[in-house]
């Protein structure tokens, strides 16, 4: 851990944000504060099984006796401790506090998925609208009732079917808002309720329409992107993880690498294999991660890509032209780095640059 701590000191540019992470963590167990305070005191025990037993103070059972004041002072002071702790039971009231935050945290998830499938049906339809007209059934179009409407539990409650027509629901669904609460209970766990919640929670949901859009459709609509460019920068100025000078050298590299490669690729063969909708997208992933990001992001998303595409050709084994649109890759890579960076970090350091 020292090895580790003195290495990332050494990385003052690359890792600013995990240097100050980790130094403020290990001064919190450097000083102890981690540590209950009342159960490591060491007179406890002694004064409270003298008032048991009667005995007076200082003495104990196997007949040590003439301690000093200053002993018996020592053992008021740990019992006040200890009475403190109890009439404290804030912290059990802390606990359902979190507990119950927690479960708001997730059901507001859960709420923003719903409204993320209307945006990945609608989005790529032509001149499609998220506000109009409300939730229908795709197949007898007739309209959704409120109680049909709450996201998870109604999926279950009618078996995945349309009460109407009885067609079934896309498992894509309860899929969504399922992944969209786990994103938002995570983040809350990740960064607590502080101003990287909101900004996280709108760069995972725009990586989540992404995700299934692109998949589905081939392309990723510029109404997320480019927007998502914007915001990232404009949030990177109250962002404690990224500076706004990382944020626009994110966007710059993000974009200027991806159309670098896409030129490269488009003169040597001729056909177009990266769309313009990646570069936007990786130009607004190193807005919102900075541009430290994004050698994991491209190498992940790569990494993440090639088995994709093996494990398609495999299963198509006819030789047919599978279309694998490489956007949900670059946005796993990207949500992978966001919860998981100093675990990636600390394996970069160990691995590659140790060897
Ligand atoms: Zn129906």
């Amino acid at each position: 851990m020292i090895f580790f701590q003195v290495k990332l000191g050494q990385w003052p540019i690359v890792t600013g944000n995990f240097v100050e992470y980790y130094s403020r963590t290990f001064r919190g167990l450097a000083t102890g504060s981690c540590v209950p305070a009342v159960s490591a005191w060491p007179g406890k025990t002694l004064f409270r099984d003298n008032i048991v037993a009667g005995r007076p103070n200082g003495s104990s059972a196997n007949g040590v006796t003439g301690r000093n004041e200053k002993f018996k002072e020592q053992a008021f002071a740990s019992e006040r401790l200890l009475k403190k702790s109890r009439a404290v039971s804030g912290k059990e009231i802390r606990r359902m506090v979190e507990d119950l935050l927690s479960f708001f945290i997730t059901l507001f998830g859960a709420l923003i998925g719903s409204f993320l499938n209307v945006v990945i049906v609608r989005l790529p339809e032509e001149g499609g609208s998220v506000v109009f007209p409300p939730s229908h059934c795709p197949a007898c179009k007739k309209a959704i009732a409120w109680y049909d409407n709450i996201p998870l539990a109604s999926f279950l409650f009618l078996r995945g079917r349309c009460r109407q027509c009885g067609v079934r629901i896309s498992w894509r669904y309860p899929l969504v808002e399922g992944v969209m609460a786990l994103i938002s209970l995570a983040l809350y766990q990740h960064f607590g309720l502080t101003i990287l919640y909101p900004i996280y929670f709108v760069f995972c949901a725009a990586l989540l329409a992404v995700i299934f859009i692109d998949f589905q459709h081939q392309i990723i609509p510029d109404v997320i992107s480019l927007p998502g460019i914007v915001i990232g920068f404009g949030l990177s100025f109250v962002n404690p993880f990224v500076t706004w000078q990382n944020a626009g050298l994110g966007i710059l590299f993000g974009g200027g690498s991806f159309y670098l490669l896409a030129l490269v690729y488009y003169l040597f063969t001729k056909r177009e294999g990266m769309g313009g909708g990646d570069i936007k997208l990786l130009a607004m992933i190193g807005a919102f991660l900075g541009w430290q990001s994004l050698p994991f992001v491209v190498f992940g998303s790569s990494l993440l890509g090639t088995v994709a595409g093996v494990g398609a050709m495999v299963k198509q084994r006819k030789g047919g032209k599978t279309v694998i649109p490489y956007g949900p890759f670059l946005a796993i890579a990207a949500l992978l780095y966001l919860f998981f960076r100093r675990e990636i970090l600390f394996l970069f350091i160990r691995y590659v640059l140790h060897g």
